[in-house]
């Protein structure tokens, strides 16, 4: 199957015909003098219902096509190839259904736009091999073209690396509009490779609690940080990351990788609350060892290790034992008010990965709750907690 069939000698795109022109090169196939344009020999004009609509296209007369020519496309495919190609030519950006260079065709090959002097596209829909994705991408470089995938789902695009990915745009598209706003991203130079690297320095709320020690020290006994990741990025919310206690990480086959990790997780959660002691001059709690226990919900033993660690008094090493036990319940940590006191590093806890995006999401100003309700649903109960051990 193929979208674009010799007339005349000229290449002629199928589907982007008149019907009126459509009939007549109907016409003109009947009498094989339409051809196909890799191989040169006679091509049928046909169509197929797909997806409410008509799919014109290409093939070769039955019986006709040369030994070992595999070209069976899905609609699906050929509809996401017209969708990219229309989209590109209406935005007077040179390209070519099914041509190529050297040794190799692709599905749209792109003149000269903002993105590069000339980019081959291919459509993916059907499951490929990373190795099967990196030797086409590798024969397409070696003519100096880079290439834009654009795989059917998730799941297909296999794992390509970095490297790979930095100079040939990776994208999933699930819609032939979604396909053609892509491409037209990518041509356009708005498309951008997101290796995360702004997030190294995000804003940082301490969550702490100010204790006047009885031995007469005052310190910050720390709970977290709220990491304002919204603030670098639209495609990333306030995250709470605990410096007492936490499932999330820990989880690897090595006792003391697991253990490092928890550290780590502990110590940016911490970060922000050394930095505001640090401003105010006051001491901060001093960490104890790590420790884990297996987590239960409701009568579900989940097997799940919990990993936890207390602070003491910097002075006198006492520790205010109530606070030992968490947070006040319900509070909304991501609204804590508290001024921001630095910038972390919060690349090891990004949920998003480093990839290619359409375009730069906005980064947004997250709200707080006011001192008055932060007082009274964290700093009040955890000072009365305190008061009545
Ligand atoms: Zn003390």
């Amino acid at each position: 199957m193929a979208c674009v069939g010799l007339v005349d000698g000229c290449r002629t795109v199928a589907s982007v015909l008149s019907d009126e022109d459509w009939k007549k090169v109907v016409k003109l196939s009947k009498c094989r003098q339409v051809l196909m344009p890799d191989t040169k020999l006679p091509a049928q004009a046909k169509t197929r219902r797909w997806n409410g609509g008509i799919t014109r296209y290409f093939s070769h007369f039955p019986g006709e096509s040369p030994e070992g020519y595999t070209n069976t496309e899905s609609p699906e495919h050929i509809a996401m190839k017209v969708a990219i190609y229309k989209a590109l030519v209406e935005l007077g950006i040179p390209a070519e259904l099914e041509d190529g260079l050297d040794d190799w065709r692709a599905d749209i090959l792109v003149g000269d736009s903002a993105f590069a002097p000339r980019l081959a596209i291919e459509v993916q829909i059907s499951t490929q091999s990373a190795q099967r994705t990196y030797e086409r991408t590798e024969q397409r470089n070696r003519s100096g073209v880079p290439t834009l995938w654009i795989f059917g789902s998730a799941g297909q695009t296999g794992v390509i690396s970095e490297d790979l990915a930095r100079s040939n745009p990776v994208f999933v598209a699930n819609t032939p509009q979604d396909a053609a706003v892509i491409a037209s991203a990518v041509c356009r130079g708005q498309a951008f490779f997101d290796d995360l690297l702004q997030y190294q320095k995000t804003p940082a709320r301490p969550v702490a609690l100010l204790v006047n020690c009885a031995c007469g020290g005052r310190w910050l006994y720390p709970f977290g940080s709220v990491l304002l990741l919204n603030r670098i990025s639209g495609e990333t919310a306030p995250m709470f990351i605990s410096c007492f206690s936490t499932s999330k990480v820990g989880k690897g086959l090595l006792a003391t990788a697991r253990m490092r990790a928890v550290e780590r997780y502990f110590d940016l959660g911490m970060s922000s609350v050394k930095a505001s002691a640090e401003k105010y001059g006051v001491g901060i709690g001093q960490p104890s060892k790590v420790w884990h226990r297996y987590g239960r919900f409701g009568s579900l033993e989940t097997g799940i290790r919990v990993w936890e660690r207390s602070y003491s008094c910097p002075a006198c090493a006492s520790t205010p034992e109530p606070l030992t036990r968490g947070l006040p319940k319900g509070v909304a940590l991501l609204m804590c008010p508290v001024p921001v006191a630095t910038t972390v590093d919060a690349r090891s806890v990004l949920t998003v990965k480093s990839c290619w995006r359409v375009y730069r999401k906005d980064c947004w100003v997250e709200s707080v709750m006011s001192e008055r309700r932060w007082k009274d649903e964290f700093i009040y109960p955890l000072r009365s907690a305190i008061a009545q051990a």
